[in-house]
């Protein structure tokens, strides 16, 4: 951050924290976000919102914190994700819900046979009408009517989730990995990375290192060859990146033509290294197109590489990174940078 976000950060915070105390708001995360937002002032919508419940309930009760902060902040496909998963949950409650009302349903049932056997017993030992027999064995047929549609309907109810259930667990599966799953390339993507980058950043950064590869004159690919076949570069690079990387390095599509690798535990010139033999491996590339009688045999990419240092953040490491691979494009491409030493 420059100093003037800094400046108008801190002032904006200013104004935030004694509105919260006014309206006893907990300082959560989710609140400061709220509160930041509110007296900056650029979504009248959330200032709106915000003013009608501190207005009816004096303060801002959690729950509308939540939601408000779900409408304003979080990310739909992430929304989507946490909803399917409840619903999931829902799912499975019910069912084992209904598996205990069958369950007791059977229960009463089988006791009240058991009284009418009883009857039954008595009436053997102590002379019967007519009558009572058949009161009797109509009320054992009417119970027997009951277990045999409480069990049916359980039998449907169950199939009926158990489907459901399955429809639901693909669902979110598909939307997982939608999630974090570049389309194109089948890489790992930006929001993978951006989850991961934190993790690794606030739990075990020691050694963390991060490789940002650009293809180099990408744009011409797509305009010598079309945007057809600069796609197919970019699946051909990311499989070829992607085999370098041994057990616990991770590759991402960062944007367009951009890769991010994560290399957790490691040391800075071994990371040079690795970027190199991924420059020097994208170099030996060749893709063809035998109807177009085509051949791409000029891939290049520039690599920038950084260490965590200590009060690093995410976007600290990732800006020195950049800086970096700018330096590579600016000394002339095909490089990896900082040089080994
Ligand atoms: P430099 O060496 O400076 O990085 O040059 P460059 O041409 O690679 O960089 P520039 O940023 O000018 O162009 C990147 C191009 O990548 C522009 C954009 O159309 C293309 N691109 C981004 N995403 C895709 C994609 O998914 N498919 C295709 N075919 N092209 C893409
Ligand atoms: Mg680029
Ligand atoms: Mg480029």
């Amino acid at each position: 951050m420059s100093n003037e976000l800094l400046r108008v950060a801190a002032a904006k915070l200013k104004k935030a924290i004694p509105l919260m105390l006014k309206h006893h708001i907990p300082t959560t995360p989710t609140n400061y976000a709220l509160w930041y937002a509110y007296v900056g002032q650029g979504r009248p919508e959330l200032n709106r919102q915000l003013d009608e419940v501190v207005t009816q309930y004096h303060t801002c009760p959690p729950s509308h914190s939540e939601r408000l902060h779900q409408t304003y902040f979080a990310d739909p496909v992430e929304l989507d994700v946490i909803d399917m998963r409840q619903n999931l949950d829902a799912m499975v409650t019910e069912l084992s819900q209904s598996l205990k009302d069958t369950n007791s349903d059977a229960h009463q049932y089988q006791s009240k046979i058991n009284t009418n056997f009883d009857k039954l017993n008595k009436i053997e030992n102590e002379g019967f009408s007519i009558d009572e027999v058949l009161s009797l064995v109509k009320n054992l047929v009417s119970d027997a009517f009951d277990i045999k549609n409480s069990t049916q309907h359980f039998t449907e109810q169950l199939a009926h989730a158990q489907s459901e259930i399955e429809q639901l667990k693909y669902q979110l599966k598909q939307s997982e990995h939608e999630m974090y799953f570049d389309a194109l390339t089948c890489a790992l993507n930006r929001r993978a990375f951006n989850k991961d980058i934190r993790g690794l950043v606030n739990q075990s950064p020691e050694g963390l290192c991060l490789i940002i590869a650009d293809i180099d004159h990408f744009k011409v690919f797509n305009d010598t060859y079309g945007h057809q076949l600069g796609d197919q570069v970019l699946k051909a690079v990311t499989r070829r990146l992607d085999e370098s990387c041994k057990e616990g390095t991770k590759l991402y599509r960062f944007g367009g033509e951009e890769f991010a690798i994560l290399v957790p535990k490691s040391q800075l010139n071994r990371v040079r290294q690795l970027a190199d033999s991924m420059r020097r491996s994208l170099e030996k590339l060749v893709l063809k197109d035998k109807r177009k009688d085509q051949r791409v045999d000029n891939i290049r990419a520039s690599f920038g590489v950084a260490q965590y240092q200590e009060h690093d953040t995410d976007s600290s490491l990732i800006e020195r990174a950049a800086k970096q691979l700018y330096e590579a494009k600016r000394l002339g491409r095909n490089r990896v940078m900082p040089m080994s030493h």
